[in-house]
């Protein structure tokens, strides 16, 4: 796995400026498919899809009629399960709207808040998905993984700026870890509600994400 140094070395000495990619529920579809997993283990009482699921609830973490005591561990088995990323299939419409993006704004770098456990199984994702084939970084120490996660994130995104002008992730509270003075753009993906962050850009869907990437860094 690269380091922040390597990246910033790398994007210095070619030139290069561009956006990076959070993964969970931004590329890839990994809370629809542990839902489904979910329902598998814990049931599903209200007979809901999992996509109705996830538009309600948005985090597994607060699905009211899953046991609450088991869910961080369930989530854990999967999150920590280096085959299980291998194959998570891509939200709908996200290659065709990441490459639309690409050739506005070159995508560098996927970022993400997996534990590093599970790099070889990502990293095999990557490679046999249809979308870019470059950099991918965990942002989380081993030990951090569910707790400041966001907190992290920010942090290496701050010192990658200005090689990487910005982020599409689908985690509002990453937000939270910005100076209003940053000078990146914070595209939080499938979020319809308003953010207060001035460097916040609210994105209902790929399409909309796409929009505003476009308005923003067409030349
Ligand atoms: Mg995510």
């Amino acid at each position: 796995m690269p380091t922040i140094e390597e990246l910033i070395n790398k994007f210095a000495s070619a030139g290069l400026s561009g956006l990076a990619l959070d993964i969970d529920s931004t590329s890839a579809d990994t809370a629809y498919i542990l839902v489904e997993k979910g329902f598998e283990e814990f049931g599903n009482p209200y007979n809901m899809s999992a996509r109705d699921v996830i538009e309600q609830y948005r985090y597994l973490q607060d699905i009211p009629f899953w046991p609450h005591d088991k869910i961080e561990e369930f989530i854990n088995y999967w999150c920590y399960n280096s085959d299980f990323q291998k194959d998570i299939p891509l939200i709908e419409r996200a290659s065709e709207f990441i490459w639309k993006i690409d050739a506005i704004i070159k995508i560098l770098l996927h970022l993400s808040a997996r534990p590093p456990i599970v790099y070889p199984g990502t990293y095999y994702w990557m490679q046999n998905k249809d979308i870019p084939k470059v950099d991918l970084r965990f942002s989380t120490p081993e030990e951090g993984h569910l707790n400041n996660r966001n907190e992290y994130k920010a942090r290496e995104l701050l010192e990658l700026y200005p090689y990487i002008l910005g982020i599409i992730d689908d985690h509002p509270e990453l937000l939270s870890y910005f100076p209003y003075d940053y000078e990146g753009t914070i595209f939080v993906f499938d979020y319809k509600e308003k953010h207060t962050h001035p460097r916040a850009i609210c994105c209902s869907d790929w399409e909309h994400t796409f929009y505003e990437v476009k308005k923003r860094f067409a030349v």
